[in-house]
């Protein structure tokens, strides 16, 4: 029988968690969205969940008292409700989750929090900076892809953006059972129309049904489970580490930076 894994919340109880003096929580942030036609609607969630999971259970191993929350499986995609079935949480809703959260965490003096975000049109800093002056819980965000750029590279041919070769191979590794490479497309992204924004210095939130044909921005046909089993360990790895970072850091008015 699987054991209960006391850093994530959902499987412990209070007996177990109140001997515990976590010392860092992690909150991980999906999106329930079309992905190209072949990967399941709840690909981010799926894929920041289990880089959640691995960098918690290897964080714990190492000795870092950290507490999993259960994620937020809805994001902002309010540009892409086009295609069907996608759901899309408001900026101001995600905001209110944010400050909610942090507000319990502040209550049981949990006070550092990572923010492990799993989907681009997530974008967080403006929150922590609205909530910077509201909480002492000292907030950190990461975009789990991002952690290592060049790993992103030389992994993928082409990582491609939306449901592409690094997406689809990170499911392959994850859950084979639910992508249906058959089904797959390369489709076509639709080029814009100004300058300013052929040369990405004018920025829109894209339309996904008008810039895409199915959803997808790249092509999956590279993808392998072993890629996305690579790339998705070195990102653990790395995020394992920021974790433990976190928690043996005195929380004192320097944190997270170098004392004179
Ligand atoms: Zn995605």
């Amino acid at each position: 029988m699987a054991e209960i894994r006391d850093w994530k919340l959902s499987e412990t109880n209070l007996s177990r968690a109140q001997q515990i003096p976590y010392e860092v929580a992690v909150l991980p942030i999906g999106a329930t969205e079309a992905h190209n036609l072949h990967l399941p609607y709840g690909t981010d969630t799926f894929q920041v969940e289990a880089i959640a999971e691995r960098a918690c259970a290897a964080a714990w191993e190492q000795g870092a008292e950290v507490l999993l929350l259960p994620s937020i499986p809805v994001g902002i995609n309010e540009n892409t409700l086009g295609f069907p079935w996608t759901l899309s949480y408001k900026p101001t809703t995600i905001l209110q989750m944010l400050r909610d959260t942090v507000g319990c965490l502040e209550q049981h003096r949990l006070m550092k929090l990572l923010v492990l975000n799993g989907h681009g049109g997530n974008e967080l800093k403006a929150f922590l900076r609205e909530l910077f002056r509201e909480t002492k819980v000292q907030m950190i965000l990461v975009d789990w892809w991002t952690v290592d750029p060049q790993a992103l590279q030389t992994a993928f041919d082409d990582p491609g953006e939306h449901g592409g070769e690094m997406e689809t191979s990170l499911m392959l590794h994850l859950r084979p059972d639910l992508v249906e490479m058959e089904q797959a497309d390369e489709g076509e992204v639709r080029k814009p129309h100004f300058t300013g924004m052929r040369e990405g210095w004018a920025w829109v939130a894209r339309p996904w049904d008008i810039l895409t044909t199915n959803s997808g921005v790249g092509n999956p046909a590279a993808s392998t489970a072993k890629k996305g089993q690579q790339f998705l360990q070195r990102c653990v790895d790395k995020i394992a580490q920021l974790i433990v970072e976190m928690a043996n850091e005195p929380m004192d008015d320097w944190y997270p930076y170098e004392r004179d």
